[in-house]
């Protein structure tokens, strides 16, 4: 059986740590990827040390210099990415930012990283994807980033969120019929620094759903908005 090869996103804690541990733990090889080297190496150590096949690469998803390296490194000493987790994400200014006053600045920031990177990375990685007729791609929305439930608060991250919806929409469709199957999900409201202690779910949980859609079976949807496996308005 063919070892499938995993890049996940901000790792080294997190949503993106439980992620990567959740598909190490399946046997999948998991490219654990962070901003700061020290921090990744920590988390992948972590990983290595209960015996889970994880390795560490650099990756600020900002820097587009970063992506080309890792999309070099995935070809040349893996020849393969069958699954892009995009996880890495920032929340800026607080749940108490209104659009009426929110700066651009912080627009500018948020799109950055939440948008701009998930595009750059699928723009390098799927192509290796499509080559191999294999690929799944999990985009880590947020309800904040439907249009059905839209409202004020925290507009930077919620216009990101609605971004990267659309993303997903537009490679679920370049991808159609390669075998790579792209969606997006809401992870629900969870214990991380960005969701706070007073969040509803663990990691183990709101990771569930993310792992579900980086190994589904060929004839699995594409192009969706899930939460708890269930599809979500958009
Ligand atoms: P978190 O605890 O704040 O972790 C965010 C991760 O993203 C960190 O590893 C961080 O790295 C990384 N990151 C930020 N900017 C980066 C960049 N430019 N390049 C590489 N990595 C970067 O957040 P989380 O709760 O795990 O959230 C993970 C994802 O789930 C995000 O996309 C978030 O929007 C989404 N989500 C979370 C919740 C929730 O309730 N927690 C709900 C809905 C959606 P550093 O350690 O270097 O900062």
């Amino acid at each position: 059986m063919v070892q499938r090869v995993a890049v996940v996103t901000g790792g080294n804690r997190g949503l993106g740590f439980e992620i990567g541990r959740q598909l190490a733990a399946k046997g999948i090889g998991v490219v654990l990827t962070a901003r700061d080297s020290a921090r990744g190496e920590k988390a992948a150590k972590l990983l290595q040390g209960q015996g889970l096949n994880v390795l560490f690469h650099p990756l600020d998803v900002t820097d587009p210099a970063a992506i080309s390296k890792l999309t070099d490194y995935m070809a040349r000493v893996h020849g393969r990415c069958d699954i892009l987790v995009n996880n890495a994400g920032i929340l800026l200014g607080g749940r108490r930012t209104s659009v009426m006053t929110e700066s651009l600045e912080s627009v500018r920031k948020t799109v950055e990283t939440n948008v701009y990177g998930p595009f750059q990375l699928m723009q390098a990685l799927v192509p290796i994807m499509r080559k191999n007729r294999y690929g799944r791609v999990v985009n880590l929305s947020s309800g904040l980033g439907q249009l059905d439930e839209m409202g004020d608060g925290t507009p930077a991250y919620r216009l990101s969120k609605t971004a990267l919806n659309a993303l997903t929409r537009m490679f679920a469709a370049a991808a159609e019929g390669a075998g790579v199957l792209v969606n997006s999900m809401c992870p629900g409201w969870v214990r991380t620094d960005m969701g706070g202690p007073h969040a509803m779910r663990s990691v183990e949980k709101g990771a569930e759903t993310a792992v579900w859609l980086a190994t589904l079976p060929d004839d699995g949807p594409t192009g969706g908005f899930f939460r708890d496996r269930k599809r979500i308005a958009w």
